[in-house]
């Protein structure tokens, strides 16, 4: 399933809730504090047709991804703001989505390893919805994986094995070719994180699952800062 559809169903379910109202369209600027106590109080909008508002609130979430919100709310308060650590990791990938990719042997999903550190070059294919198939080529260095349709094939049928290059290449490509670099996380996550998700979750009670999930994903994020804490200095 892809990442569109679980959060797009996830919206739908929330904006179900009668307790809970979704503002679309709306753009938060900052947070606002009282100024006598420097707490924070609520946040400054923009709504889809361009009017600013104000929403006060006992509780904010900051849930904008990279936290800059918080971070001027720190700077504006007088407050210092958490350190900051750059880590170089030099792996591209690039990805699209294929129609009917056929698989042999009908695994579920497809992984080809570089055998590192000699070789980096790798790709996998995921199932997603409606007979198609997320297929991601990964490079490292200067191995750079293509954006061109043709050149993304023969990038494929140069992994180490063809299982990925047979699966694609007469399948009709859906979509660009999407590419990013230097992300290293996103290797092998489908293949250790949900597995052990399903394990943690195992015979808990239905009502137990919310309070698990919420401290899985806080442990697994404390393991993946003290796992990437050795990568700093090894770089
Ligand atoms: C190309 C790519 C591939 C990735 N692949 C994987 C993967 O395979 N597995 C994995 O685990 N992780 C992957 N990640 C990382 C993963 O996407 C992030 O860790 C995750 O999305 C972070 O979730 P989040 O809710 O904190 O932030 P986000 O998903 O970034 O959500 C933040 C939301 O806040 C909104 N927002 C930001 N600022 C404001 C504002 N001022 N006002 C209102 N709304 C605002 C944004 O529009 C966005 O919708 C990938 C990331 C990228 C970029």
């Amino acid at each position: 399933m892809s990442r569109p559809l679980i959060e797009r169903t996830l919206r739908r379910q929330v904006e179900r809730l009668g307790n809970i109202k979704v503002r679309g369209g709306c753009r938060v600027l900052n947070i606002v504090s009282e100024s006598h106590v420097h707490a924070a109080s609520g946040i400054h909008y923009q709504t889809a047709d361009g009017s600013l508002k104000t929403l006060e609130s006992d509780l904010i979430v900051d849930a904008s991804g990279n936290g800059s919100l918080t971070v001027e709310f720190l700077k504006a308060t007088d407050r210092k703001p958490p350190a900051e650590t750059s880590i170089r990791v030099n792996t591209r990938y690039a990805s699209a989505l294929f129609e009917r990719a056929h698989i042999w042997n009908d695994y579920k999903g497809v992984f080809t390893f570089p055998d590192a550190p000699e070789e980096s070059c790798g790709g996998l294919i995921l199932p997603a919805e409606n007979d198609r198939h997320q297929v991601v080529l990964i490079g490292r260095g200067n191995d750079i994986p293509p954006i061109d349709g043709d050149e993304f094939l023969s990038y494929a049928r140069e992994l180490p094995t063809l299982t990925v290059y047979n699966a694609i290449k007469n399948a009709k490509r859906l979509t660009e070719i999407f590419q990013i670099g230097n992300i290293v996380r996103a290797l092998g996550q489908p293949f250790t994180i949900v597995p052990l998700s399903a394990l943690a979750t195992a015979g808990l009670l239905r009502e137990q699952q919310g309070d698990e999930s919420a401290l899985f994903n806080i442990m697994r994020n404390l393991g993946g800062s003290v796992g990437t804490a050795p990568l700093r200095l090894t770089d």
